[in-house]
């Protein structure tokens, strides 16, 4: 059963890509969506007035992070994760899985949990299904993700499937976890957002048979929605392409559905071809700290030599803040400079650029024509 408070429809379809309306508790999102990631409930570089102003409709913010500092209670008390930011829209959070696999100090894996040590100060914590969906609980986000085992890649068919059943069984726990949490007070835990969703998460490294089994096992369970983990993580390209294409079918065509950590805008386009609704990436804001700017023709890097003396905005075409009021000679200044001002401005483009992205093919599904999009889309980024 889905929770009341959150809903998903598709009104669109064109080809594999389809448009929809997500609502939750906090609002409505137009999909695909893309989720620009606010770690530590914040967009490093750019303020709340800025991401709206960006089109941003939700924001990912890092279960790992706010847990370790400054603490689930503390925001459980100043009555969740929505009022502590003073950001009013809906917020997914992930379970902290793939920051405890690639952040955290002297980890270790058992049927009960990630036993890990804390980046900040070598403290000892045990991450538990249950625990992760709590401190979500807590945080009272809008969509919580499970649980995950997070496998590096690349790995042996045998290693990915006892992650994926390690997986499963850790779905199976957080599941009743949240229905508990539903159901009534459980003791320590504060429930922020009493409407807040869960999604499942499919795993299985690069092996469709394990994709695919994970995927049926997931939707068996019962979540919300589902999550598409564990790609864009090293492998060739096509075949995340590949995997994505033979998961979303899988799926309820009802809900909606992510894919985790990706990517490149065309990553982006790709996915939604295979029916991807949801995405969430750091590559644009880490990007644009590093003077890396998406535009229309292809990526700049704007620390280039070449910029110096360059009067065009970094995007001709692009409508930001950035655009109309910097030439790519400012913009180049402030970085070699080490302004602050130069990892806002560029935030701001990446950002527009991604959300703009987004709404150009929500437009193109709407009027049936994705196809020459995805098409027109290829042939201008591979330009530069
Ligand atoms: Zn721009």
């Amino acid at each position: 059963m889905s929770q009341p408070g959150f809903g998903f429809r598709v009104t669109h379809t064109s080809g594999g890509a389809r448009c929809g309306i997500m609502t939750t508790a906090h609002g409505e999102v137009d999909t695909p969506a893309f989720m620009p990631v606010g770690t530590q409930g914040a967009v490093k570089g750019v303020t709340h007035r800025d991401l709206e102003g960006s089109g941003a409709q939700i924001l990912l913010s890092n279960t790992y992070h706010l847990y370790l500092r400054p603490g689930d209670d503390l925001i459980a008390r100043r009555g969740g994760l929505h009022r502590f930011i003073g950001w009013s829209k809906p917020i997914l959070t992930d379970s902290g899985a793939y920051q405890v696999f690639s952040l955290a100090e002297r980890r270790t894996i058992s049927e009960e949990g990630a036993h890990f040590r804390s980046h900040l100060d070598g403290s000892a914590h045990l991450l538990t299904p249950e625990k992760a969906t709590d401190i979500q609980a807590q945080l009272g986000s809008d969509i919580a993700m499970v649980l995950d085992e997070c496998l590096a890649y690349p790995s042996t068919v045998d290693a990915a499937r006892e992650s994926m059943q390690r997986t499963l069984r850790w779905a199976r726990r957080a599941r009743t976890r949240l229905l508990e949490l539903r159901d009534g007070p459980v003791a320590g835990v504060a429930v922020s957002n009493p409407a807040q969703a869960q999604f499942g998460i499919v795993q299985g490294g690069v092996y469709h048979e394990l994709r695919q089994e994970s995927a049926d096992a997931t939707v068996d369970i019962g979540f919300d929605a589902y999550a598409v983990g564990g790609l864009s993580v090293g492998e060739p390209i096509d075949l995340m392409y590949d995997l994505v294409g033979r998961t979303t079918p899988r799926l309820p065509p009802d809900r909606p559905r992510y894919l985790m950590g990706a990517g490149t805008p065309t990553d982006l386009v790709e996915a939604i071809a295979r029916g991807i609704d949801l995405f969430d990436c750091v590559l644009p804001t880490r990007n644009a700290r590093n003077g890396q700017l998406f535009t229309s023709a292809g990526r700049l890097n704007i620390k280039n030599a070449r910029y110096a003396q360059d009067d065009r905005p970094p995007d001709p075409e692009c409508g930001c803040y950035t655009c109309r009021t910097c030439s790519r000679a400012y913009l180049r200044h402030l970085y070699v400079a080490g302004e602050i001002n130069a990892a806002t401005l560029n935030t701001l483009h990446n950002l527009y650029f991604y959300l703009d992205t987004l709404r150009r093919i929500r437009e193109a599904i709407v009027f049936g024509r994705f196809e020459s999009f995805r098409l027109e889309f290829h042939q201008r980024a591979s330009q530069s």
